[in-house]
């Protein structure tokens, strides 16, 4: 296979992580404040669990405190609303993120609106979905910031680039798209009523892939030498009936053709921890600043 360079997630994130850890550090020898970050889980969701566990582990790993909620599947609205208003009034808790999905009987909805935007380090309350929008500073969905991170590991100026992204969730394609337009660079939104989509992503030199489709980007949709970003993640069957993870991006193609490009497991994935946690330090030294 020739060159393109592998952006390797892992080393990225543990460098991001090392960060937020001198950072935590530093505040907590000028401020005195030990930034907390507030984990909600609700249910018994195995894969939640997981993500929930890797989360306060790395929280307490880089110095913070960890304080993780486990609540019944069957909890009502009322309670975790209530739950929600006590973190939103702890001076200890400077984060709250909310494990999605949630039980049926919540609306998920009312519960993210709930979260008082300043400890939001999700990223997904409207008053800073509406800032991203803007342009003015706000905290970022983590996977769309590590995404811009890892883009710029291998280009640190993005300024003028064709950006395309695919995809145009909420928690992926527009805040990327978003985050890409405040780096100056051109972007394209692609979705699934795109026409001739291969023809859009070839002019793309950045190319985001947040569909949730195995391999569906193929070699020769490819700009020689773009940098391309795979958000995907999707279990499929490997050799000898074993689950594996695989990408949005044909990865074996794509890398002959490409600049860079990220592996699935290994690219963004390590990335979205890395930096809820660096969200986590920006919003307790803003909380910290307006109250000290
Ligand atoms: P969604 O299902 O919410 O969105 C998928 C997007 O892809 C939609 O906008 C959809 O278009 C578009 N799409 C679907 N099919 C096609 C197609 N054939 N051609 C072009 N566009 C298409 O997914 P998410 O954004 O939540 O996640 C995307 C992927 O990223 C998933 O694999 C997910 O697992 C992964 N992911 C990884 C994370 C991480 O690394 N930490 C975090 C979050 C997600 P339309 O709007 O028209 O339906």
């Amino acid at each position: 296979m020739a060159g393109a360079k592998v952006i390797d997630g892992k080393a990225i994130a543990a460098e991001v992580r090392r960060s937020v850890a001198a950072d935590v550090e530093t505040m907590r020898r000028e401020a005195g404040v030990t930034p907390g970050l507030a984990v909600v889980l609700v249910g018994e969701d195995p894969a939640s669990q997981v993500y929930v566990r890797n989360k306060a582990h790395q929280t307490v790993e880089a110095g913070m405190r960890s304080f993780e909620h486990k609540l019944a599947a069957s909890t009502s609205e009322a309670d975790l609303l209530k739950l929600i208003a006590d973190l939103n009034r702890s001076t200890d808790v400077h984060g709250i993120l909310v494990q999605l999905p949630l039980p049926g009987q919540i609306d998920a909805r009312k519960v993210l609106e709930a979260i008082d935007p300043a400890k939001d380090v999700d990223g997904f309350h409207p008053v800073n979905v509406g800032r991203l929008s803007a342009g003015e500073r706000s905290l970022v969905p983590c996977t769309p910031a590590g995404c811009v991170i890892l883009a710029k590991s291998v280009q640190p100026e993005l300024k003028g680039l064709e950006a395309v992204v695919i995809g145009r969730s909420n928690i992926v394609g527009k805040p990327v798209a978003q985050l890409l337009l405040r780096e100056d660079c051109t972007v394209t939104i692609a979705h699934s009523r795109t026409r001739d989509l291969p023809a859009v992503v070839r002019r793309g030199d950045l190319v985001i892939a947040a569909v949730g489709r195995p391999g569906m980007v193929r070699g020769d949709w490819i700009k020689p030498g773009a940098i391309v970003i795979d958000v995907g993640i999707n279990r499929v069957e490997g050799p000898g009936g074993k689950a594996r993870l695989v990408g949005d991006v044909a990865y074996e193609e794509a890398a002959r053709i490409a600049g860079a490009i990220t592996p699935v497991p290994g690219g963004v994935g390590p990335m979205t921890i890395a930096c809820l946690l660096k969200n986590t330090v920006s919003a307790a030294r803003e909380q910290t600043s307006r109250t000290g």
